[in-house]
């Protein structure tokens, strides 16, 4: 059990309830998610045949909102997947002060392998399966692992055709059907935002900072962008098949022109090849990942040589390399802090879509910043005052907010 994804992200829960001195009633209330479900999500496949997946919704913990969170396609998720991810998603909604719980969603299936009538078919069908717990007021959903746009409008559609027209049950959506501009870019802008806000507070500015980038879908592919927009270096990025990388920096618009969604960055003519490996032990200021979970682990956590890791994907790091990473002297960038700039853009989304207010991309942007500014203050501050790490003063933060409003409502 405690090898388990979800025990793993318990061990940090606990680590700050027991700094918060949490009650024993409530922390078990923390740990615990408020309702999971396992359904079937059956679909006619091109050639006729019935194929039969299974999907996932755990929402976590609702005392501060609706739940919230992203919905993942992967050939290997499973429920204690959506299950860790879920009770990462309470503590990063009340981290950056949003008005949400946390939940996330799974359907364990290789969008590649499927066509595009079948991914559309897969997402109805689970929609369909799950319509009943979610709702703008319940449970919204958004992008994640392997989902965009295309697959919001379709869990749109599926749950408006029920419910009527519902924009607000799902983030990440098409501008056309209620998305925002600036959702897209919002979770890599907050990572850049954020890896500059703890670069400031080491006396360190993000102009000339060395950084290499592992995972290249909508995070990666933007926190590259924007990182050398603002004058970083990139030197290595990578994605399933390997990498790329140039000491001197890779020309960032160059890859971006060829590394279009859906190429591989192996085939990609600019810098030199690298694999994933020897880019997580590259010398560089700032290591970022933003694949997958787990991508650092016991195993190859003493090969990283940046002293700065900011958390792009979630739960990049296993707890064993945590500690391996810290003992070294390495700081860590929690995902609940780093990567929060997508959730806080689909809040801004969620509220235009509530008052059918439009928003500018300036304002968006401007937003974004100052939540996750206050966001990173409130971090490091509790890290200073308790002499913590960001991630335990991170969970700190989050979960005091959780707490309380469980104490309010008279839940525990
Ligand atoms: N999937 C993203 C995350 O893990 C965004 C979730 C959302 O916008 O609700 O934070």
């Amino acid at each position: 059990m405690a090898s388990t994804f979800s025990a793993s992200v318990n061990q940090y829960v606990d680590r700050a309830a027991d700094l918060l001195g949490l009650e024993q009633d409530i922390r078990g209330l923390l740990a615990d998610p408020y309702r999971q479900i396992d359904v079937q999500v059956p679909i006619h496949a091109d050639d006729g045949s019935v194929h039969t997946f299974r999907g996932y919704r755990v929402q976590h913990n609702g005392a501060r909102g609706p739940f919230k969170g992203g919905l993942r396609f992967h050939p290997e998720t499973d429920l204690d997947e959506v299950r860790a991810l879920a009770s990462l998603m309470t503590w990063k909604s009340a981290l950056l002060d949003l008005p949400f719980g946390g939940a996330k969603g799974g359907v364990t299936i290789d969008p590649s392998s499927l066509s595009s009538r079948e991914l559309e078919a897969a997402t109805r069908s689970f929609t369909h399966a799950i319509s009943g717990i979610i709702g703008p007021n319940a449970d919204i959903l958004a992008p994640d692992v392997n989902t965009d746009a295309r697959v919001m409008g379709w869990v749109m559609d599926a749950y408006s055709s029920q419910a009527g027209w519902s924009p607000a049950v799902v983030t990440g959506k098409p501008l056309e059907l209620g998305g925002v501009p600036g959702r897209v870019e919002a979770t890599g802008r907050g990572v850049v935002s954020i890896t500059a806000s703890t670069l400031a507070a080491l006396g360190q500015a993000l102009t000339g900072r060395r950084l290499a980038v592992q995972g290249f879908g909508n995070v990666g592919r933007h926190v590259a962008q924007l990182a050398a927009e603002q004058g970083a270096v990139i030197v290595a990025v990578s994605d399933v098949s390997g990498g790329r990388c140039a000491p001197e920096g890779i020309d960032i618009p160059a890859l971006l022109a060829e590394a279009v969604p859906g190429v591989l960055l192996h085939e990609v003519p600019v810098g030199d090849a690298i694999t994933n490996d020897e880019l997580l032990g590259l010398e560089c200021d700032v290591l970022i990942p933003a694949a997958l979970e787990n991508a650092i682990d016991g195993t190859n956590a003493s090969a990283v040589r940046a002293p700065l890791v900011v958390e792009a994907a979630n739960h990049p790091i296993t707890p064993e390399a945590d500690v391996t990473l810290r003992d070294a002297g390495v700081t860590i960038v929690p995902d609940i802090l780093a990567n929060a700039g997508g959730v806080t853009g689909s809040y801004f989304e969620w509220t235009a879509n509530l008052t059918a207010f439009r928003w500018s991309e300036e304002r968006f942007n401007q937003e974004l910043l100052s939540f996750l500014g206050r966001a990173f203050e409130s971090v490091w501050v509790r890290h200073l005052e308790h002499q913590v790490d960001l991630r335990t003063a991170a969970y700190m933060v989050g979960m005091a907010r959780v707490a309380e409003a469980v104490r309010l409502r008279g839940l525990a």
